[in-house]
């Protein structure tokens, strides 16, 4: 499915009750012939504002270490495994991840990146497609709080950076 038809179904969707309490439904942003995809867990309250993913302090944290490894976020697609905000930010909760995880897979299928970076325990739930490569990274959150896994992370996109 095109991933313009895909967005209208995400921002329609009401397949759990996340929609609810949610402003906007934040389906992902890149292009669509990015050969990196990073996946987070679900959209804080900034996203859930603009509609926009990773543009809160976590976000920032991840432009940052993008930055200091040469990768351009732009060229980049950027989602999360739960496209809605999750009531105080929750963790989101199996049925929820279930009910979403399908948009994800139809995501990775109409963009076919090359690697697919899944952030943090949530995301690693990640329902897999055939012949993309599939890597399991912690969470900013967690990275830009305990320095063992901020070297962790900025390890891991060192070298994603030489895989891509
Ligand atoms: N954390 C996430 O997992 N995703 C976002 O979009 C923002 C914060």
């Amino acid at each position: 499915m095109a991933l313009k038809q895909l967005n209208e179904q995400i921002k329609n969707c009401r397949k759990c009750r996340l929609w609810q309490v949610a402003k906007n439904a934040v389906p992902g942003e890149g292009p669509l012939h990015a050969k990196l995809m990073l996946v987070g867990q679900n959209p804080g309250a900034e996203e859930d504002k603009t509609g926009k993913p990773f543009i809160g302090r976590a976000g920032k944290f991840l432009n940052k270490v993008l930055a200091k490894n040469g990768i351009n976020r732009e060229e980049l697609f950027v989602t999360n495994i739960v496209k809605h905000v999750t009531p105080k930010n929750r963790k989101p909760l199996p049925d929820e991840i279930a009910a979403c995880a399908p948009y994800l897979e139809a995501q990775v299928n109409a963009i076919k990146p090359k690697i697919v970076a899944l952030m943090g325990a949530v995301a690693w739930q990640a329902p897999r497609v055939e012949g993309v490569e599939y890597v399991e990274m912690y969470h900013p959150s967690a990275a830009m709080r305990f320095t063992k896994m901020r070297k962790k992370f900025e390890e891991d996109f060192s070298s994603l950076k030489e895989l891509l």
